[in-house]
């Protein structure tokens, strides 16, 4: 029988579980002839995390890394207290566990990692019924969504950026918050009086001007259903997904105007972006 220090396997091995191991164990395979005999009920020691089940349980379900693990074929490495080792979250194994002994699929909060930790040990059933689980099709659709608006990645981060340097305080609260320009292609002008590099600003009465913080667009014109305000709820779930509360309203139009006697304005829109530190995410 050949050593073995951890559970990953041999690249060379045709086992299917060592094409998902990402994770750096080390597993050695048997050469051949012999099999590893292992006891009808498991002790394992999953990161640190005890747990107790049945062979029949580990094995079930079809060609993954645990019923490679536990198919006899690979010495699996034990703790100091005997109980076989698995280099993974212990506290997500009980779902995997759970699903292995009962079909049972995780609740939606911890769908998303049961997820991850799925594709780590090679259930590809276990995946699939999961990415048909409201929370998971949402989140997809969400991602799909996202990629087509241009910039968004960068524009978010940049939105953070500013509201961790800017505080201000509405109704007694204290609040971050960024201030963004929206900019459609066809709100930029040609007039030679024009500054099309002018610092957007909203005149709010009384007398109070909000700089723009950050311009956000042109995007694709193809996006017709793309609206201001789509965009920007587009951002604000995403930020809410991560755990912010925010809420966004228009503070108005751009006021500045050329000064020529026919004045053109640039109507760009601006709109507030507060960010409330309340108990629940401070
Ligand atoms: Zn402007």
């Amino acid at each position: 029988m050949s050593s073995v220090n951890s559970m990953t396997m041999s690249k060379t091995e045709r086992d299917p579980y060592h094409k998902e191991d990402t994770r750096g164990n080390g597993v050695n395979v048997m050469d051949g002839g012999d099999f590893y005999k292992f006891p009808p009920v498991i002790e394992l020691n999953v990161g640190g995390v005890h747990h107790t089940t049945t062979l029949t349980t580990l094995t079930k379900g079809g060609s993954h890394m645990l019923s490679a693990m536990f198919s006899g074929r690979h010495h699996v490495a034990k703790d100091a207290q005997g109980r076989f080792f698995i280099d993974a979250d212990g506290m997500l194994f009980k779902y995997i566990l759970r699903y292995l002994r009962t079909g049972e699929l995780p609740c939606s909060s911890c769908a998303p990692q049961v997820y991850r930790e799925a594709k780590y040990f090679g259930l590809e059933e276990l995946q699939r019924h999961i990415e048909w689980m409201p929370v998971m099709m949402g989140r997809s659709a969400r991602v799909q969504f996202q990629e087509k608006l241009d910039g968004f990645d960068s524009n978010t981060e940049r939105i953070l950026q500013i509201a961790s340097k800017k505080q201000c305080i509405v109704s007694e609260e204290i609040v971050s918050y960024c201030i963004i320009a929206i900019l459609h292609e066809h709100q930029e002008y040609l007039d030679s009086n024009f500054d099309n590099h002018h610092r957007c600003f909203a005149d709010l009465p009384p007398h109070q001007i909000h700089y723009c913080d950050l311009t956000i667009g042109p995007w694709d014109k193809s996006l017709k259903h793309v609206t201001d305000r789509v965009y920007l709820r587009a951002i604000v779930r995403e930020l809410m997904h991560r755990g912010f509360s925010i809420t966004f309203s228009r503070l108005g139009d751009c006021a500045y105007a050329t000064p020529h006697p026919n004045k053109i304005t640039c109507q760009r829109r601006l709109f507030k972006f507060i960010f409330h530190w309340n108990d629940s995410n401070s």
